[in-house]
């Protein structure tokens, strides 16, 4: 099929994705370029930041690609006290950003539970509740879930990684703590519960075909998820995925992937939100721009303190870890600008697929 009959079609088959996957040269351009008009379309210029809180790298699991996983004795664990995370969101507030997103690495005890609680409780009373709150925490129970839903987080972001259960067990530890249908029945659970939910995978994985990629972006579109997040695979040295770094495509192609991927996605999902990774910069200077010109549009903005930034290395070279919050204010402002993007301040952004869905809510 021409690939120009492929992007006027309103509902892309199997096929259809695997093609768009495989794109080149001006078909390349033309996928990105449709994208955009796509996006523009459904959802304006307009980019939506959360500012991101990097709570902790203490984490009970060992996820084999994952540089803060538990196994790895290199890292200095840290925590942010409950009166700096506040301190955080408050600075999220003043800079007008609209939103927060807190994300740690996994634990499930009591305290960890506690904290969280009080943390999304304090950052509500914040200028009469004008923050959203997304977090990133891993799996939980459904009770604790639905706590921190109680307590004012509304936005959940839990990558599934792959959608492939075969893939996912070669970049996971096959045991209880990782266990595939778990991962699942926590997406379900908090769809469920009310969360606008974001799933999401790793892009240019060992092991990772075009049919597991088009598997993946059909996964998003069952799932009806109101946002996603895709960034490229980074190997870190210090862990056991590593071995096969070189075996993935090259930093330039696990870039352009992620765009195909975001720019398939927002034709098959136009009105929900995704995210301009920051894996993206971290491979390339430009990368969150490209991917806001592919049809992303969230960014999420590093208000981690600067002192614990070096210790939240998921991947090694992460992007914008000197810069100060203030820094990173007005020069994505300006970015942004350059690409003919406006930033949307003080609100809150969410996904008018998601809106549709739960009136009321909004
Ligand atoms: N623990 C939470 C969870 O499991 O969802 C949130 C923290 S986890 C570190 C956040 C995300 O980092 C993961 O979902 C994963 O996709 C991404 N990540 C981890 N290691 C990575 C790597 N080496 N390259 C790219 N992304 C990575």
């Amino acid at each position: 099929m021409v690939l120009q009959d492929i992007l006027d079609k309103t509902f892309l088959e199997r096929e259809d994705i695997l093609r768009l996957l495989d794109t080149q040269g001006d078909e390349y351009e033309s996928l990105l370029r449709k994208a955009l008009d796509v996006k523009l379309l459904h959802l304006d210029n307009h980019v939506h930041l959360r500012g991101l809180i990097e709570l902790s790298n203490i984490c009970r699991k060992s996820c084999l690609y994952c540089g803060v996983r538990g196994g790895n004795t290199k890292v200095t664990r840290y925590a942010i006290s409950e009166d700096d995370a506040v301190a955080c969101a408050q600075l999220a507030q003043r800079l007008g950003y609209g939103s927060v997103a807190i994300q740690s690495g996994e634990r499930d005890d009591a305290e960890f539970i506690d904290k969280i609680t009080r943390i999304i409780q304090r950052i509500k009373e914040i200028d009469n509740g004008s923050l959203g709150i997304t977090l990133s925490l891993g799996e939980q129970s459904e009770a604790t879930y639905r706590r921190w839903f109680e307590a004012g987080a509304h936005r959940y972001l839990l990558r599934i990684e792959s959608s492939d259960e075969e893939l996912y067990y070669r970049i996971h530890p096959h045991d209880a703590r990782h266990d595939f249908h778990r991962r699942l029945d926590c997406i379900d659970t908090l769809i469920g519960l009310g969360y606008q939910t974001g799933t999401g995978v790793m892009v240019g994985l060992p092991f990772q075909t075009l049919e597991i990629l088009a598997g993946d972006l059909l996964f998003f579109r069952d799932k009806d998820v109101a946002m996603v997040g895709m960034g490229p695979y980074i190997p870190h040295p210090d862990t056991p995925l590593y071995a096969f770094a070189d075996q993935i495509p090259s930093s330039e192609e696990r870039v352009k992937m992620t765009l195909r991927m975001i720019a398939i996605l927002r034709l098959m999902m136009p009105e929900i939100n995704m995210v301009a990774a920051t894996a993206m910069q971290t491979l390339d200077p430009f990368g969150r721009e490209k991917a806001i010109i592919a049809g992303a549009n969230v960014i999420m903005p590093n208000l981690t303190p600067n002192e614990f930034r070096e210790e939240y290395l998921i991947y090694p070279d992460k992007a914008c870890v000197s810069d100060k919050p203030d820094e990173c204010f007005s020069c994505l402002d300006l970015r942004m600008k350059g690409i003919g993007h406006d930033i949307l301040y003080n609100a809150w952004g969410d996904s008018p697929a998601f809106l549709k869905k739960h009136p009321r809510e909004s």
